[in-house]
């Protein structure tokens, strides 16, 4: 009984689709995986992985079918690709299924990244199936995703062929990800090399964004790593409220490891993964060389991150361009803003408020604080150096700083909501202000807001 309750009219545009077909009772089909275009032919994909540190010879598209490719208006090859359609010979214990919270969540955090400028996959629609899937918790309205990705490669796919040493065939998968993503390195001299290092640079943007928004992926395994940069597989994830780096809110997460301020070191960790899945294919003279080659590289992720981290927060700072000290004038907000859990959020805005000569918010976030008036004082000091206008700085800081984000309250609101009784007018109501985030609306304050004291601790599940 598939019904499509979500569908991205402007995705499927972009796409070069028809938003009716797809909504007719044929496009929910096609969307639920019970049947499929007459040129496609559908397959799932094998993938190994590190999950939280241990090694996963075979995972694999358990729960999910690659429908195709497509395509899009300007002219990129897209996949799309079913969340939830069923079991597949990755399946393993599973059901291959999935249900509406979590699907939802997908959607909704997956679109608000995208308004947020954040590469991530996209949700294309949501599809109940009329059935109950049974998880922790009792049975649950069982659901589809369908996505849009750049492509579906993981570190896990270099993983999955270079555990089992075939080697030809991660040479040939290094060719095809090449020829996907960095068709300009394709007469490169060592190809698995530059791959490594595209990648590096893709990953590294992508974790600083996250940072500068305030994300957590929750999964940062190497199987929910891209290599097109792209942030994929939504899982436990959440935008933190007060700032706190050790924050952690997937359930799973016992010992921290995918908190908040170890994401760079974890995608460090991840890149070394592939680096060792590469090694066989590293142009070198003998083993000994091709790990000392590729290990310098993974040994620059650090610095390669904190530029494009530094670029983040001085953009948020209202800073066109990167000086030295900026990192430190960054991070000495941060200890402040941690030591008191201010919200991430707000403090960006109220900053910019403060410029245009309203100190109320910030005020009322620090407290009145002593140390935040000394770091003020530098900041606007640091301000005037670079001479802009403070109105120009405070509306540029305003297009990166959002006044929206997924609040956990609310997604979990929109969540109970549709798995409770089908009501999806609060998610639609989240999209829909969530697609602006960066334009204060009136009559959506409540939207704005970080959560109630008394909601929390906040804890989310994979739904798997
Ligand atoms: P995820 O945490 O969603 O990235 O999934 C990790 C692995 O578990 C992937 O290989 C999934 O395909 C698999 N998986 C998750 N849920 C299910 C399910 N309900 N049935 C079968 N496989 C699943
Ligand atoms: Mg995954």
């Amino acid at each position: 009984d598939a019904r499509i309750v979500l569908l991205n009219r402007e995705l499927a545009d972009e796409l070069g689709l028809d938003a009716d077909a797809l909504a007719s009772d044929d496009g929910a089909a096609l969307l639920a995986g019970m049947s499929a275009p007459e040129d496609a032919r559908p397959i799932a994909q094998a993938y190994a992985g590190h999950q939280f540190g241990g090694f996963s010879p075979r995972l694999g598209d358990g729960r999910a079918l690659l429908l195709g490719e497509l395509i899009d208006r300007r002219g990129q090859r897209r996949d799309l690709h079913l969340k939830g359609s069923g079991r597949t010979p990755f399946s393993r214990g599973g059901d291959g299924k999935a249900v509406l919270g979590p699907v939802l969540r997908e959607y909704l955090i997956g679109e608000a990244m995208h308004a947020l400028g954040v590469p991530t996959t996209r949700a294309l629609a949501v599809v109940t199936t009329g059935e109950r899937v049974v998880r922790a918790g009792g049975p649950k309205p069982g659901a589809i995703l369908a996505r849009v990705a750049s492509s579906h490669l993981r570190i896990g796919t270099f993983e999955f062929l270079s555990a089992r040493r075939d080697h030809e065939r991660v040479r040939q998968l290094v060719d095809y990800a090449i020829r996907r993503h960095d068709p300009h390195l394709m007469d490169a001299e060592d190809p698995a090399l530059e791959l490594l290092k595209a990648v590096r640079g893709r990953q590294a943007k992508l974790v600083a964004q996250w940072m500068g928004v305030g994300f957590i992926h929750g999964v940062m395994n190497t199987d929910n790593t891209t290599i097109s940069g792209e942030t994929i597989d939504y899982g436990p994830c959440a935008f933190m409220d007060g700032f706190d780096p050790e924050t952690v809110f997937s359930s799973i997460d016992h010992h921290g490891r995918y908190a908040y301020g170890n994401q760079p070191s974890i995608l460090n960790w991840n890149l070394a993964r592939l680096a060792e899945a590469l090694l066989p294919v590293v142009k070198a003279p003998d083993q000994e060389t091709a790990i000392e080659i590729a290990t310098a590289e993974v040994e620059a992720f650090g610095a390669i991150f904190l530029r494009e981290w530094e670029q983040v927060m001085c953009a948020k700072l209202g800073l066109s361009e990167v000086r030295d000290g900026d990192g430190r004038l960054a991070g000495d907000l941060l200890d402040l803003m941690a030591a008191d859990t201010v919200d991430f959020t707000t403090t960006f805005r109220a900053l910019a408020e403060a410029l245009r000569g309203g100190r109320s918010a910030l005020e009322a976030l620090f407290a009145g604080s002593d140390p935040i008036d000394a770091w003020y004082t530098r900041w606007t000091a640091r301000l005037e150096a670079s001479g802009d206008e403070p109105a120009a700085r405070a509306d540029a800081m305003d297009r990166v700083n959002p006044v929206y984000i997924p609040r956990n309250h609310l997604v979990e609101e929109a969540l109970d909501a549709a798995e409770e009784e089908l009501d999806l007018e609060p998610a639609r109501r989240i999209h829909a202000v969530l697609a602006e985030p960066f334009t204060r609306r009136s009559g959506l304050d409540r939207y704005a807001e970080a959560a109630p004291t008394d909601f929390g601790p906040y804890v989310t599940y994979c739904g798997t």
